[in-house]
């Protein structure tokens, strides 16, 4: 007997501050994929359906939008991201990341 089904997955990948459609508020919108994967022996497999979806955190409304859109509106979250770590860079030092480079690097140099 073979057991077969599918599980799906949801994954929050961005919130975008958008108008929303239904309450006309400026507000958080999480852009989400729902990912539905194929089962067997209750062990997933491979994905057959990919969508995605933006929620209004206002009213709640959930809209589809195709993934070419989603990927853009993705594409300009991770655009739009380096700005504001630039900004706190200036204040906040980048030396643990370097130390912790050095500290990696060390030990083969010793051997
Ligand atoms: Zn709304």
């Amino acid at each position: 007997m073979i057991i077969f089904g599918s599980r799906s997955y949801l994954y929050q990948l961005a919130m975008l501050t958008l108008v929303c459609a239904r309450c006309d508020n400026p507000a958080a919108h999480s852009l989400r994929k729902r990912v539905v994967k194929f089962t067997l022996f209750f062990v997933p497999l491979f994905p057959f359906s990919v969508k995605y979806s933006t929620q209004c955190t206002f009213c709640g409304v959930e809209h589809k939008l195709p993934k070419e859109q989603a990927e853009q509106l993705l594409a300009q979250v991770r655009s739009q991201q380096p700005q504001p770590q630039q900004a706190y860079g200036q204040q906040a030092p980048q030396q643990p990341m370097g130390q912790g480079q050095g500290q990696g690097q060390n030990p083969f140099r010793n051997n």
